[in-house]
Order: structure tokens, then C-alpha cells, then sequence
């Protein structure tokens, strides 16, 4: 059954205190980043491959924050336009006013 090629732990405890120890002391650029149940041979191995849960999650906190900034861009594009707008009116209006002047 255990046909894995990996370092086996027999345990998850042991297996995240190898990760930490590595990470501690290793010069190496790419590094084990977590610990994982083999479903193989059922021991515990080190990876250097990120969770698909935690990216999956990641995805979606990166959804809300992108959401969010699309609904500042809207709050602000329309104030925009509606200081623009006033903007216009007050110019249109010290126009008009100044027009007045003009007669004599
Ligand atoms: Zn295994």
C-alpha cells in the first residue's frame, strides 16, 4: 500500500513540526508550505503545492474586495457627474447674471 515515494510521518503533529524546523533552516527557494493526510499510504507528507481549499477561499475574498472597489468607482463616478453638473449650472448662471450687466 505505502508505494509513496515521499517522506511519510506517521503523524500530522510531527509532520508540521518537520515543516517548521525546514522552513526555519532551509537556504532552499522552493520550500514545503504545508502538511497533508497521503490518501494513498495514509502518512503524513509535506508540500510545497498550495491547499485548492485555501486558494478556492482566497478566490473568493478576492471576488468581494474586486466588488468592492467596482462599487466605489460607481459612488464616485456619480458624485462626479453630479459636481459636474452643478458645476455647469452655477457657470450657466454667472453667465446669465453677467449678461445682465451687459445692457446698459
Ligand atoms: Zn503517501
Amino acid at each position: 500500500m505505502s508505494d509513496c515515494k515521499k517522506i511519510g510521518f506517521e503523524n500530522e503533529k510531527s509532520a508540521k513540526f518537520t515543516l517548521k524546523k525546514i522552513l526555519e533552516v532551509s537556504k532552499k527557494k522552493i520550500l514545503p508550505k504545508r502538511a497533508y493526510k497521503c490518501s494513498r499510504c495514509g502518512k503524513w507528507h509535506l508540500t510545497s503545492k498550495r491547499d485548492i481549499k485555501v486558494l478556492e477561499k482566497e478566490n473568493l475574498e478576492l471576488r468581494s474586495l474586486v466588488c468592492e472597489y467596482k462599487t466605489r468607482v460607481q459612488d464616485y463616478s456619480q458624485k462626479l457627474s453630479l459636481v459636474k453638473r452643478e458645476r455647469n449650472s452655477l457657470i450657466k448662471e454667472i453667465k446669465d447674471l453677467k449678461s445682465l450687466f451687459s445692457y446698459p
